[in-house]
């Protein structure tokens, strides 16, 4: 019998408000701190399942919104010397999650979820060499 290479795969979302000022005209508010609603989706993917025989503990994921809902991007340590656009947000996940090869962060402009607003403006950020295979 053959031996098959294995891989799981699964996908979940963070999703928190917060404030951050992009030092940059144009894109969010000309230099000014304010406010956005963002949802990370967040893709993983191993070749083994854990001892508890999932992929990852989807809680884990999405308990780490607490480092970021509801507080001031600029003045968090995990971005320091960085400014926290929605691309540096993105890097922060595929850098922090071992499983994860991909996310898709959204940057919705209320803080209202009900009102997603319809520019529906997202980055995708890869992590392919940080991928949790073979190992
Ligand atoms: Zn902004």
């Amino acid at each position: 019998m053959t031996e098959k290479i294995k891989s799981y795969n699964g996908c979940t979302t963070v999703m928190f408000t917060a404030s951050h000022n992009g030092n940059f005209k144009n894109k969010c508010s000309d230099n000014k701190k304010h406010n956005h609603k963002w949802k990370v989706v967040v893709f993983i993917e191993s070749d083994k399942l854990n001892k508890e025989f999932v992929v990852k503990d989807f809680n884990e994921i999405e308990n780490l919104k607490t480092i970021f809902h509801k507080k001031y991007l600029n003045e968090l340590k995990v971005f320091k010397d960085k400014i926290p656009t929605t691309e540096v947000i993105g890097d922060w996940f595929v850098d922090n999650i071992n499983e994860c090869y991909q996310v898709i962060v959204y940057e919705g402009k209320s803080m209202f979820w009900k009102f997603w607003d319809k520019r529906n403006r997202y980055v995708i950020c890869y992590g392919k060499n940080k991928r949790n295979k073979y190992e």
